[in-house]
């Protein structure tokens, strides 16, 4: 097999709509995809969703990825050293990361002509339904997106603004789904205290990070005054986040772009569920590629948000796709995911 290639690509993903979450919004999104290619031509691909809320652009993502070029694995299936290697080799970076992992697990399905959810002893449609996001917009503009989103039975809604009662009361009119919020720390403790009351008023059944990350005080306090599941996203990274958070929340969100590899992202699983914790699998914006390789874990939690790719205008690949909000991993080996 021999040394591998790396190639890196900034890509330019178009939303059908602008984004909007509590704190900012694009209509833009730029992610970078990752070629891993051995001797025998043999490509495994990934893809890099960097947060600058994280401290990540495509340009951090781009100079780790030159450093990680010098730390690849000589043998790919050697899985769990050579993802060890990348962290002793450069810590952080974790979308840049996520990417080589889910490119060396591509680059293993294709070499045994397997996909990689078989390889790992999962039964696809035992994933549960993936959510929509309604980002935050104009009361006109939410309309439309409910309309737009009919195929998909369940609603995430990003709230954390000073006018969620009518986001949620215009997504009421519009439907009976089944609503999630997410306030992505928009809400004091106070806030999110006086705002039980009107997600119970609106049937909402999931609260996602009503508070800032590290107010775990505060998130005791409203997850103990929840009557629904109180999941953290921003509160939560890596496993080591996992054992503080047993106890004061109900559940955590797990992304590959933040917890930097498919391996970790299965140890989160594993850790959170020794702590009674629910466990949801969720995506930034980001093409099939990423998609796909989050896809892999839906098998394994309670909750799925995997619009990501839904929500673009230009997804540049086809690989997981959404059928009334169950997820279809793809039959191909690897992570199965080919041009559009
Ligand atoms: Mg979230």
């Amino acid at each position: 097999m021999g040394q591998l290639q790396l190639r890196a690509e900034v890509m330019t993903l178009q939303t059908r709509h602008p984004f909007v979450i509590a704190r900012g919004g694009h209509d833009q999104i730029r992610t970078v995809q990752v070629t891993l290619q051995d001797s025998d031509g043999v490509e495994g691909w990934g893809e890099a969703a960097p947060q600058a809320y994280y401290g990540e652009t495509p340009e951090t993502v781009l100079a780790a990825l030159t450093t990680y070029a010098t730390a690849l694995p000589d043998d790919p299936f050697d899985l769990e050293h050579a993802e060890r290697v990348l962290v002793e080799t450069l810590d952080g970076n974790a979308s840049a990361r996520a990417a080589l992992s889910a490119a060396l697990h591509d680059l293993v399905g294709k070499r045994l002509g397997v996909p990689l959810w078989k390889l790992w002893g999962l039964a696809p449609m035992e994933a549960p339904l993936s959510t929509f996001t309604i980002g935050i917009d104009t009361v006109d503009r939410i309309r439309l997106k409910v309309q737009e989103a009919s195929a998909y039975p369940i609603l995430k809604v990003k709230v954390g603004t000073d006018r969620d009662h009518e986001i949620l009361s215009t997504i009421r009119q519009e439907t009976d789904r089944e609503i999630r919020v997410d306030a992505n720390c928009g809400w004091s403790r106070k806030a999110a205290l006086q705002m039980l009351p009107v997600l119970a008023e609106f049937g909402v059944t999931v609260l996602e990070q009503p508070l800032h990350p590290d107010d775990l005080e505060g998130l005791s306090d409203v997850t103990a005054n929840s009557p629904i599941p109180v999941l953290v996203d921003e509160s939560c990274m890596t496993t080591r986040d996992i054992p503080q958070l047993a106890g004061r929340a109900d559940g955590i969100n797990i992304k590959l772009a933040k917890c930097g590899s498919l391996r970790e992202a299965r140890r989160m699983i594993s850790v959170a569920r020794a702590h009674h914790l629910q466990v949801m699998i969720g995506c930034m914006i980001e093409s099939s590629i990423g998609i796909t390789a989050a896809a892999h874990l839906t098998p394994l939690v309670d909750f799925v948000d995997l619009d990501g790719a839904a929500l673009l205008a230009n997804d540049p690949f086809v690989g997981a796709t959404i059928k009334a909000g169950q997820i279809r991993l793809p039959e191909g080996p690897g992570l199965g995911v080919h041009p559009r």
